[in-house]
């Protein structure tokens, strides 16, 4: 569950990115978060896995409570969160297998575990194929692939996603989308921000519309508005 009391957010510059949020995101739910830029949805997102911290409020998210949150328990808080970029961030020194394998191996997994389930998440994303060549081999959307496999190897309760779609043509972008649904069916809570229109009114969730850090329009099977 994610949960966030009167949330606020001043970056050092002055800038009010969040201004009052209130939200409850539950278990195996699927959002997406949409509005114009600048409009707080990244801030909004990274608050939930400990990027940016709030000016104020509380931050509830798989029950850690993130404003008394130890900053030694940061990594614990991140294992439980998967996070999704839209320049997915692969280590380009590191095969496709090590760049999924890397966040198992820091947690001490044994070597015949790791194994079996990096190569488990690559079947899921259907690039086991690939397991040995190196991110610049890759088509973007097989990029995307192995971030998303990298971000589930833990079996995160949740799935954050900044714009996962940004850099990807229409068709790309549909195959990522049915990944995060096959994912999201087997249980784990997903909040994507887009600005994706037609997948937002195509593939309906409840969406979350971010305007001047507050929401302003929260729907069960909403529409994506009237931003670009
Ligand atoms: P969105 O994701 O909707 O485009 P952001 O959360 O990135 O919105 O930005 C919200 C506001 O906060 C914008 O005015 C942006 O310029 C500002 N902002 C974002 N990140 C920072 C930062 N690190 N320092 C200062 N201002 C920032
Ligand atoms: P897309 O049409 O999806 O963008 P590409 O044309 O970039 O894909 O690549 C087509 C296939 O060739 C992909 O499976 C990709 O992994 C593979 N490929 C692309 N570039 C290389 C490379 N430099 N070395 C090895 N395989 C590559």
């Amino acid at each position: 569950m994610i949960e966030m009391s009167e949330v606020y957010k001043t970056y050092p510059n002055g800038v009010l990115a969040i201004n009052g949020i209130d939200i409850v995101i539950h278990p195996g739910e699927f959002v997406y978060v949409v509005g114009p830029s600048g409009a707080g949805k990244s801030t909004f997102i990274k608050m939930m896995y400990r990027e940016e911290k709030p000016s104020s409020g509380k931050i509830v998210i798989n029950g850690i409570d993130l404003s008394t949150l130890k900053e030694s328990k940061v990594p614990m808080l991140r294992r439980s969160i998967g996070v999704v970029f839209q320049d997915f961030k692969l280590l380009p020194k590191l095969t496709v297998f090590e760049n999924v394998a890397f966040a198992l191996e820091v947690i001490g997994e044994s070597p015949r575990n790791i194994r079996k389930r990096v190569l488990d998440v690559l079947d899921l994303v259907q690039l086991k194929h690939k397991a040995r060549f190196f991110p610049d081999e890759l088509s973007g959307g097989e990029q995307q692939r192995v971030s998303i496999a990298r971000s589930i190897v833990n079996n995160p309760a949740v799935m954050i996603a900044d714009e996962p779609t940004g850099n990807l043509d229409p068709d790309t972008s549909w195959e990522i989308m049915h990944l995060f649904e096959e994912i999201n069916n087997r249980g784990t809570t997903v909040v994507m921000a887009t600005h994706n229109k037609e997948i937002v009114n195509t593939l309906k969730k409840r969406v979350i519309a971010v305007e001047d850090g507050k929401i302003v329009r929260d729907e069960a099977r909403g529409e994506y508005g009237l931003y670009d």
